[in-house]
């Protein structure tokens, strides 16, 4: 018995589809199946699109049999974070405050997977509003990491990573404000991107921290990665923090190699984590060498202060942000005497303890009197970071280090800890202070042979030259084993 799903990767699965070989029906019977033997284990999906999807996939089929072209990712199966909106199809960030909630409309990157003829096949389980680092506050209970069920996959798109790394869908969305999509990528065995900031349209994703969030693609290799940024990237004039020009497309040059590159290993994302992860960190950096790139150890001090400056900025837009489920427009209500108890009372029911406790700091830090002191000091050190981080490119075109400080943690191992749960996500934080892109991509195993990421980083725009990294990585990499199979046993595989 194993715990992993269909192997196919999707570049092959819209290659069959789009030559008429596989029918995206049977592709997508395959993953459904899957997703119905293991994920009771799991608990990646939150919600299967069963009756949508199979529909979608007749349409796919139908367009391949009259000749016309069904798009890129022709009937591949696609998971999706739940903080991303998809008209009429339940959308809950994990949290019990949207209970009952439909949004009227889709996500752009919704839309353009479905115009590229991916097939969509669930919105999966996360930290509530994406507030977490291990899938552990969804009000729909933790996620499994699929080698180990006793461990968490990361977060806080964990239900997206345990989807691609099962196999019971090559390709997932997940959003990433201080990590989480590198780190649940990284825990979980599979490639997980987060974009410049700017490059994929936010509109309709469930904001957390606007001046963070990114959404991004994960998949079981970099060039099923590349595919799915190909697809999402690029101008959207519904999101104004969308960057209007024209992009390069990743997916032509996953095989230019790194010859003549420059890559800085960076100190501060390697001493001080685990000596397993520091380990393959350093394979890393040599192979890139072996490959041709020009590799020098550098330090940037500054990435210190990207935690505690993260933990006031996302707090702060958060608090803003949450502000609007007051009970009349979304979601769940709890009645009581008058508006204001209304509004308490849902709010007090609505949002779980994580969320609540990044409102009261965020509104603390944003309080008159406090502001300066806190918002105001975290936004000059952000300031700080990014001038830090054009430095250092000056004399690298990318930046390597570990994406987490340790592999999976055992579930509850820090539920009761917010601190040490925050300094999961230490390597990962700087980047989107910086708006910058990194990608996490697999490279063996640690401790107890748990999957291991190492951290390709690279100045806004750099998704070329990033990609071309992790293509190279990943030819090195020692295998990542197959998920292991679960303690007590669930229903078969399906290859
Ligand atoms: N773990 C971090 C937090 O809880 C990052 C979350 C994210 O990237 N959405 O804020």
């Amino acid at each position: 018995m194993s715990l992993s799903g269909v192997s196919a990767t999707a570049l092959s699965l819209a290659t069959d589809v789009r030559s008429g070989t596989i029918k995206a029906t049977e592709v997508i019977d395959a993953h459904l199946a899957a997703i119905a033997a293991l994920d009771g284990e799991l608990n990646a999906f939150v919600h299967v699109l069963d009756g949508a999807a199979r529909e979608a996939a007749v349409a796919v089929d139908r367009r391949v049999e009259a000749g016309e072209d069904p798009g890129p990712l022709a009937g591949v199966p696609v998971a999706v974070k739940d903080n991303l909106c998809l008209r009429g199809a339940p959308t809950t960030c994990g949290s019990r405050i949207l209970e009952g909630w439909s949004p009227p409309y889709s996500a752009t990157v919704l839309e353009r997977l479905v115009d590229a003829g991916a097939i969509l096949v669930g919105k999966t389980n996360m930290d509530e509003f994406a507030m977490g680092s291990s899938t552990e506050t969804s009000v729909y209970g933790p996620t499994r990491n699929p080698h180990d069920l006793s461990r968490v996959p990361g977060g806080s798109s964990g239900g997206s990573a345990a989807a691609v790394a099962a196999g019971l869908a090559p390709l997932a969305l997940g959003s990433d404000t201080g990590g989480s999509i590198r780190q649940p990528a990284a825990f979980c065995g599979v490639v997980g991107v987060k974009p410049t900031y700017g490059t994929v349209s936010r509109f309709g994703l469930v904001a957390f921290a606007s001046s963070l969030d990114q959404i991004g693609p994960f998949a079981r290799n970099v060039a099923d990665a590349a595919l799915l940024f190909d697809v999402i990237a690029g101008h959207d004039p519904l999101d104004s923090t969308s960057l209007d020009r024209p992009l390069v497309q990743v997916g032509p040059c996953l095989a230019d190699g790194v010859a003549g590159m420059r890559v800085g290993v960076l100190a501060e994302l390697v001493d001080g984590v685990d000596a397993d992860v520091a380990a393959r960190v350093h394979e890393a950096a040599e192979a890139l060498a072996a490959a041709g790139a020009i590799v020098e150890e550098l330090s940037v001090p500054e990435v210190r202060y990207g935690l505690p400056a993260y933990y006031l900025i996302a707090p702060a837009e958060a608090s803003s942000n949450l502000s609007r489920y007051d009970g009349v427009r979304y979601g769940l209500r709890v009645e009581a005497s008058d508006v204001a108890a209304m509004n308490s009372a849902t709010r007090a029911a609505g949002f779980g303890p994580e969320v609540k406790r990044r409102i009261m700091l965020g509104t603390y830090a944003l309080s008159a009197g406090y502001y300066e002191a806190y918002y105001g000091q975290a936004m000059k050190v952000r300031t700080v970071i990014v001038d830090a981080f054009a430095a250092a490119y000056r004399g690298v075109d990318v930046l390597l280090g570990a994406t987490t400080p340790t592999t999976a943690f055992p579930i509850g191992a820090k539920t009761g800890d917010p601190l040490s749960m925050y300094l999961s996500d230490v390597c990962t934080i700087p980047t989107n202070l910086a708006g910058h892109a990194a990608m996490s991509v697999p490279f063996g195993t640690g401790a107890g042979g748990l999957p291991v990421g190492v951290q390709v980083l690279a100045p806004a725009l750099g998704e070329l030259q990033m990609f071309r990294v992790a293509s190279v990585l990943e030819a090195a990499a020692p295998p990542t084993p197959a998920p292991s199979p679960p303690p007590q046993g669930s229903g078969g595989g399906v290859r």
